[in-house]
């Protein structure tokens, strides 16, 4: 049996991309290897499904930074307001969160995942579960369709390669697909795990000293080698037995990799209290010190910090929690204030890529038509989401480039095998 676009991967990205090709009237297969559709995307934004991100376009690219760039183009065809009312049109409501996320009013992931499965019967999409693909196969310059894992062949005049990256491999995304573009002759930069939490040797991280506290709304740091700020991110935090996680630690994690390349070890900076200027806070904790010199410190400075952080700032002071207030110097309080605002550490490491929640690296952009997926390299071969060099910090942002080059593959990949059906 010959399809005229088989697309193979069935997460946000392949069932797009299967959606738009039907919606072309092609014949369309979809391919997974799992015996379920969307098994990662029922996984993202804590089980809610973080479907896309109502940021404009500017800021969206911005929360892209590995090639959001590249992704101009097809946001012109394709958007996040798009999305949303393609959701809308399939009865499922969004609501807006805190950053622009857009989850499902339903809070459930599995509301979504229906959605976009009953609109591929509606359009009459075949589907295959359980059926891993082996390889994609070309001829001549073309793509001429896949082999399973079965030797089962299936023919198709264009194929849409949408099978993620390597990351949390048990949602079915084990990097099969790079050795497929490879073939076609495409580079696969390379791998690294992005939004993952980071590991550091610090004593304090070893002994557990802060595990489990959570820092709100602090600005953490990445510096380099040269102790120049890389990047700064305002968000919380979480200390664990192994290093520090949440969405700070989660977005400054590729920088962390990349400085990483240069050096054993890399240091990272924690403002707990970015809103303050140090000078301001000084002065304000010199002023309730005055009022109150008899007072444990620890208790003058209640509501300051978290309290496990506050002592735990005190004593890499030197200060004893319990020493009456007025006993300080100013240099204590000085440096004291030095570490509220700049509390330096060193990282050594990051989680595994296989447990960061993107892939960093994959099929270079280059090589890719930015308004249509289109391999430049092989004829019929188009790739979508993950797989491709593209990845964003979570808050739906990498969702959204699944969507949006889902879309474009989907519907070129269509256009192309109908413009040479026989
Ligand atoms: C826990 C978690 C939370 C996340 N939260 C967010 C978030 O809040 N915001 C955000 O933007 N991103 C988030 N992400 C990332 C986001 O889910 C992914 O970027 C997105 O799912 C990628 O979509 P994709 O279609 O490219 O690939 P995937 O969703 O990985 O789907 C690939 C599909 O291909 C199939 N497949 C693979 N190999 C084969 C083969 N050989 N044959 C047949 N089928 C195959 C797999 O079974 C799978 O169904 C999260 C990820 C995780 C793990």
């Amino acid at each position: 049996m010959k399809y005229d676009v088989i697309i193979i991967g069935g997460g946000p990205s392949g069932l797009m991309a299967a959606i738009a090709a039907a919606e072309q009237k092609a014949n369309v297969l979809l391919i997974d290897k799992g015996d379920k559709l969307g098994r990662k995307l029922a996984i993202s934004g804590g089980g809610r499904c973080n479907v896309t991100n109502r940021l404009p376009v500017d800021e969206i690219i911005k929360h892209i930074p590995g090639n959001g760039r590249f992704l101009y183009s097809a946001f012109s065809v394709f958007n996040n307001e798009d999305i949303i009312r393609f959701f809308e049109r399939l009865g499922v409501a969004l609501k807006e969160e805190d950053h622009g996320r857009m989850f499902p009013v339903t809070d459930d992931a599995q509301s979504v995942v229906r959605a976009l499965i009953n609109e591929l019967q509606r359009l009459g999409v075949h589907t295959r579960l359980n059926s891993p693909v082996a390889d994609v196969e070309y001829e001549n310059g073309k793509t001429v369709g896949v082999t399973l894992k079965t030797g089962e062949f299936f023919a198709a005049d264009s194929v849409v390669v949408a099978v993620g990256g390597k990351s949390v491999p048990h949602t079915g995304s084990t990097g099969d697909g790079y050795a497929w573009a490879e073939k076609a002759g495409h580079t696969v930069t390379e791998l690294f795990p992005t939004e993952v939490p980071i590991t550091s040797n610090e004593r304090f991280i070893q002994e557990r000293t802060l595990q489990g506290l959570s820092l709100r709304n602090i600005a953490l740091s990445v510096l380099n080698q040269k102790g120049k700020t890389v990047v700064t991110h305002r968000m919380d935090m979480i200390f664990t037995h192994f290093g520090i996680s949440g969405p700070a630690a989660l977005r400054c994690s590729q920088f962390v990799v990349k400085e990483l390349k240069k050096s054993d070890a890399v240091t990272m900076s924690i403002d707990a209290l970015p809103d303050d200027n140090a000078e301001a806070l000084f002065q304000k904790i010199s002023a309730t010190i005055k009022n109150e010199p008899k007072k444990a410190i620890k208790n003058v400075l209640k509501g300051l910090l978290p309290e496990r952080y506050l002592l735990f700032l005190l004593e890499k002071n030197g200060i004893d929690p319990q020493a009456p207030a007025g006993m300080l110097s100013h240099e204590k309080v000085r440096a004291f204030v030095s570490s509220c605002k700049n509390f330096t550490f060193h990282v050594h490491g990051t989680l595994p890529l296989e447990k960061a929640f993107v892939t960093g690296g994959g099929v270079s952009v280059k090589e890719i038509h930015p308004k249509e997926m289109a391999s430049k390299l092989m004829e019929g071969l188009y790739f979508c989401g993950e797989i491709l060099d593209i990845h964003g910090y979570t808050g739906g942002y990498n969702i959204t480039a699944a969507f949006v080059t889902g879309r474009l593959a989907g519907t070129n990949a269509a256009k192309y095998a109908l413009s040479h059906r026989a």
